[in-house]
């Protein structure tokens, strides 16, 4: 496909969209919109998450009575099976694109792979060896500790699980609502880390990768991995059921990928592609203050002033709103300074 038909590359080599970001149409006024948006909302990426959740459901967790027990065959089981999805999943898009580089650079936003750059930065100066151990060492760890306390809770009555039969509209209405709670959890928590010190002890991990690839979704500090699995701990509080549960957490974790892809559009034919909804999060790898949150459900960028949709207009936004927080802090450091 001719990338350039769909979008720009400058000189650098740095391909970007023609058509600015949209946050959902509901919040915007364009109504007419809503019917594709909802297709958009549905299909593909939460229908593939929807797949893997009744995967889990039905073939993969354990009975309930083996669940009221918090011990090791389990556990390692469920990390097992983590692992292994992530492995697939995550590893045949590096696979495909990034090592066998199948679609070239065509819809690639930054024009290297990260294998070529080596970076004092990273473990072993590979951002993919360092990706994929922290991956697999750190935060699919994390992720099977929230998924097994959480499911301990369901099984031993220490959470508000109501019956289908009786709520099957609350939860079908929940489900629908699943990616809505995961972008106002994801800016939150996003946000914190960036604040002051926190950015420099737990986030900038994250941001070693400015130029992300499928491995970089996970790579992340402790206690930036426990925040971002933590809300599947919202339907402990919520009426909810750990179907629900589930949907939220593989949602997170299968989902993570998506900001991560590094292409625009994945080809499928010579005239077909997927759209990877990575533009947004690719942004904030390349400027850290703006797109905290995820595609605009819930657009508190944009209530925020964070928003950055790829357009000329928004890049000087960033920059007066850059220039600002310098003066902020120079000012801030001229009274701390004492005079002679
Ligand atoms: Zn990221
Ligand atoms: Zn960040």
């Amino acid at each position: 496909m001719d990338d350039l038909k769909y979008g720009i590359r400058d000189k650098r080599g740095n391909w970007a969209p023609s058509e600015p970001l949209e946050v959902a149409p509901f919040w915007s006024g364009k109504f007419n919109q809503i019917g594709q948006w909802l297709v958009a909302y549905v299909w593909p990426h939460n229908t593939i998450f929807m797949l893997v959740t009744l995967a889990y459901w039905y073939f993969i967790l354990p009975d309930w009575t083996k669940m009221k027990e918090l011990t090791w065959d389990w556990s390692l089981w469920l990390y097992a099976v983590n692992a292994a999805g992530i492995f697939v999943m995550y590893g045949s898009v590096e696979f495909f694109y990034y090592f066998k580089r199948i679609q070239g650079t065509r819809f690639k936003y930054n024009p290297n792979f990260p294998s070529d750059k080596p970076s004092d930065v990273f473990w072993f100066k590979s951002q993919n060896i360092d990706n994929f151990l922290r991956s697999f060492l750190i935060s699919i760890p994390i992720w099977t500790l929230i998924e097994v306390f959480t499911l301990w809770c369901f099984a031993n009555g220490y959470a508000h699980w109501v019956d289908p039969k009786d709520h099957w509209l609350w939860l079908a209405v929940l489900i629908f609502l699943v990616p809505a709670i995961h972008e106002v959890h994801f800016y939150c928590g996003h946000w914190l880390i960036h604040q002051g010190p926190l950015y420099k002890w737990i986030h900038s991990i994250h941001h070693n990768s400015i130029n992300p690839s499928p491995w970089s979704s996970m790579s992340m500090h402790p206690v930036e991995a426990a925040i971002f699995f933590s809300e599947m701990l919202w339907h402990l509080l919520l009426p909810s059921a750990p179907f629900v549960a589930m949907f939220q957490l593989t949602s997170t974790a299968y989902g993570a990928i998506v900001g991560h892809i590094g292409f625009d559009k994945l080809e499928l034919t010579d005239e077909r592609a997927m759209n990877s909804h990575a533009y947004t999060h690719y942004m904030h790898h390349k400027y850290f203050e703006v797109n905290y949150g995820a595609d605009g459900v819930v657009p508190l960028d944009k209530w925020f002033g964070t928003w950055h949709d790829g357009t000329k207009q928004a890049d000087e936004r960033m920059k007066e709103r850059f220039r600002r927080k310098k003066e902020r802090l120079n000012r801030r450091k001229a009274s701390s300074t004492p005079a002679e």
